[in-house]
């Protein structure tokens, strides 16, 4: 079978100086709702400009910012180039160069010799979506770690609460795309910021908005989108959920919950309306420090309005109530009956829609020891049955993303534990790595860009050769899968390989229509109305309020609150919100302006703090240092630094995750980042 078309336009002309350009078109797989389609420009085999193309109707020709740098990463001078061993201390980033066979050997005997000494159980692979495509993970390192025998990794820190809840709710059935935006006549941002995360959702807001939608934004920061709102609800962080509860409250108790749908599409609705009974708007106002006035509007609006559209972000999910906000949130729609209009219902992760996750046969589960990856730091300073003494990293760096920053660092810094990183950049998790393999990234190399804001799928396809030596990670994993003998007959080995057997998986003529360079569709369409055109896929297809299995996972149940976290001595919320720098913390090597921690004026004066000071951000995990910013566009009583930040980031190589515990949310083992709790001071006065 055939490796697919492509649909270059590949066409050169001269350039003003270094030669003849071609330029090629491919798509942005990396993790961000949008999935761009992009015009890359190649001159004697390098990559020297990227821009959007018009390939992807939604993205249409414009990209972010993050991702027209990109070709710092790729020739920058952090990019991992060769395989190399350690020659220094773990952390001191001295590396040998050596050949890949070498390196890789000694790899694959490094896993033979420690499953021997202290079992698979003791090696544990750690991961996240730092490529996000299909062929980059999932597929042949899954055969490894599952065939091997390994420990798995739970991929909780990020989208875990928000996707159990998605999945018991609805079966994540495919929600409302950008495209349908401007059919709403009321819009609610819920823990979402698309100027950093999603950029072409804002036209689409901005175009209802033109046409008399209203707009209400649920963020403790006044964000671009909030300043124009009808409403901003700045919630105190770990809120939502009595806010989302008080709006459910209104609806049953005003006569405006959609008894008809419920009664014919869902179950568990009183138990619901139950637990929502306590949280009357002033209540919830008062919890969440907003006025009770806003809150109020907010439900009657809701109420009132059809077509009206609620977007589920990750922002309220980090936190100990994260899950159960997202149950709350999600629910609003199936209460309200907002469902069954073009532009009505919920908007959240449109990934499930293609089917890729049946597109290749798996292989079957183990039942090997399972390990939170927020509680890393955990798993290498105390686990002991095994203790992990091989740690494999790849598409992630947890030295500047996982909870309890010092922890984990320590954990890293055992000279009895073997690291393996194989990264495009010498991240921070890489310099304390025993082996460094280089790894291509999404324009060296093929991919799918899946959106999961609009439903769009694509390939992406090699725009320059591998820089360096790098090599892809299907590449490697299948090399690996071989060398452990773990490879069965026919199997893909290797990236090409692997892209024709996902192609052939595909359902329906989505792998045809992608070999052929047109857009696929799902059977539903590129914009299905939620009850019309989907439906939720839970076992009877109907929306489950209630669901049993979640109210007996929670540690209070469905549908409760926890109280806030704070102390005395550390009474302020420390959020960290996605950055327009970074992809997660992909770029986050690239040299940024000073960080800053954002603080409302009042929270300054009251700590004889001034604009610019530098300051200390404490609690009993750690500290950062870095200048402050003082400003009226965060909440009183939190203070913001931005997610992804790589330790070079700060004065004192520490990040927010130095500060944020390694608890867990109520629902799917997710981050509580934002149930962090600090106290500021400044670095002068010690
Ligand atoms: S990160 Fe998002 S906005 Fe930027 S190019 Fe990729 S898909 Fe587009």
């Amino acid at each position: 079978m055939a490796t697919p078309a492509n649909p270059t336009s590949s066409r050169s002309r001269d350039a003003a100086s270094g030669g003849p350009t071609s330029v090629v078109e491919t798509a942005c797989p990396l993790d961000c709702p949008d999935a761009c389609s992009l015009v890359v420009t190649v001159q004697s085999g390098r990559v020297i400009n990227i821009d959007g193309s018009h390939r992807n109707p939604v993205t249409e020709g414009f990209i972010c910012a993050k991702v027209r740098k990109f070709g710092e990463r790729l020739y920058g001078p952090d990019r991992l180039l060769y395989p190399a061993v350690r020659k220094g201390r773990k952390g001191e980033g001295r590396f040998k160069r050596v050949p890949w066979d070498e390196a890789l050997e000694l790899v694959a005997q490094t896993f033979r010799k420690t499953k021997a000494a202290s079992g698979g159980e003791s090696i544990l692979p750690f991961s996240y979506g730092g490529s996000n495509g299909v062929l980059t993970q999932d597929n042949l390192d899954a055969h490894l770690w599952r065939r091997f025998g390994t420990s798995r990794l739970a991929r909780t820190v990020c989208a875990a609460p928000t996707g159990a809840a998605n999945m018991a709710l609805y079966g994540k059935m495919p929600s409302v795309t950008y495209q349908d935006y401007p059919e709403a006549s009321l819009i609610i941002l819920w823990g979402v910021n698309p100027s950093a995360s999603g950029i072409h959702l804002i036209p689409y807001v901005r175009e209802a908005q033109k046409r008399g939608a209203r707009l209400v934004v649920v963020d403790p920061r006044t964000t671009a989108l909030a300043r124009s709102a009808d409403v901003h609800l700045a919630v105190k962080p770990g809120t939502d959920v009595a806010v989302a509860l008080a709006i459910h409250r209104h609806l049953f108790a005003n006569g405006y919950a959609d008894e008809a749908f419920l009664g014919r599409h869902a179950h568990g609705a009183d138990r619901l309306r139950e637990r929502a009974e306590f949280w009357t708007i002033e209540r919830a106002a008062e919890a969440a420090g907003v006025q009770a006035a806003s809150l109020a509007r907010v439900a009657q609006l809701y109420a009132e309005s059809s077509p009206a559209l609620v977007r589920c972000g990750w922002g309220l999910e980090r936190n100990r109530n994260g899950g159960n906000a997202a149950m709350a949130v999600l629910a609003l729609p199936a209460v309200g009956g907002k469902f069954g209009v073009r532009g009505g219902g919920y908007s959240m992760s449109n990934s499930a829609s293609w089917g890729l996750d049946r597109a290749w046969s798996k292989s079957p589960e183990p039942e090997t020891r399972l390990v939170n990856m927020n509680h890393l730091g955990r798993a290498l300073t105390e686990y002991d049955d095994p203790p992990v003494k091989m740690l494999f990293v790849y598409n992630c760096n947890p030295a500047a993303t996982i909870p309890d920053q010092r922890r984990v660092i320590r954990g890293l810094e055992r000279e009895d534990l073997f690291t393996v990183v194989f990264e495009q950049v010498m991240t921070d998790t890489a310099l304390y790595a025993d082996v460094v393999l280089p790894a291509t990234t999404f324009l060296e190399g093929y991919d799918f860009a899946k959106a999961y804001g609009p439903i769009y799928l694509d390939l992406a396809r090699p725009v320059v050769d591998a820089v360096g030596e790098a090599r892809s990670n299907a590449d490697v994993f299948g090399e690996l899968c071989m060398r452990l003998g773990v490879l069965g007959e026919g199997e893909p080995k290797d990236e090409l390989e692997l892209l024709v057997r996902v192609l052939d998986g595909l359902p329906e003529t989505i792998g045809e229509d992608l070999r052929a360079g047109v857009q696929p569709s799902p059977p539903f369409g590129l914009a299905p109305i939620q009850f019309v055109d989907v439906f939720p896929n839970t076992p009877d297809r109907k929306v489950d309020l209630f669901p049993a299995a979640l109210e007996a996972s929670a540690p209070i149940g469905l549908y409760r609150f926890q109280n806030d976290p704070a102390t005395d001595r550390y009474p302020l919320a420390l959020i960290s919100p996605a950055s327009e720098r970074t992809i997660s913390s992909t770029l986050g090597e690239l040299p940024r302006p000073d960080v800053k921690l954002l603080m409302h004026p009042h929270d300054a004066e009251a700590r004889g703090l001034a604009d610019g000071d530098l300051v200390r951000i404490f609690n009993d995990l750690g500290e950062v240092h870095c200048p402050l910013n003082i400003t009226a566009a965060i909440r009183p009583g939190t203070v913001s630094l931005p997610k992804g930040l790589w330790r070079r980031s700060t004065r004192n190589g520490a990040t927010a995750t130095a500060l944020a515990p390694d608890t867990l949310t109520d629902l799917g083992g997710g981050a509580c980042f934002n149930d962090a709790r600090v106290q500021v001071a400044s670095l002068a006065s010690g």
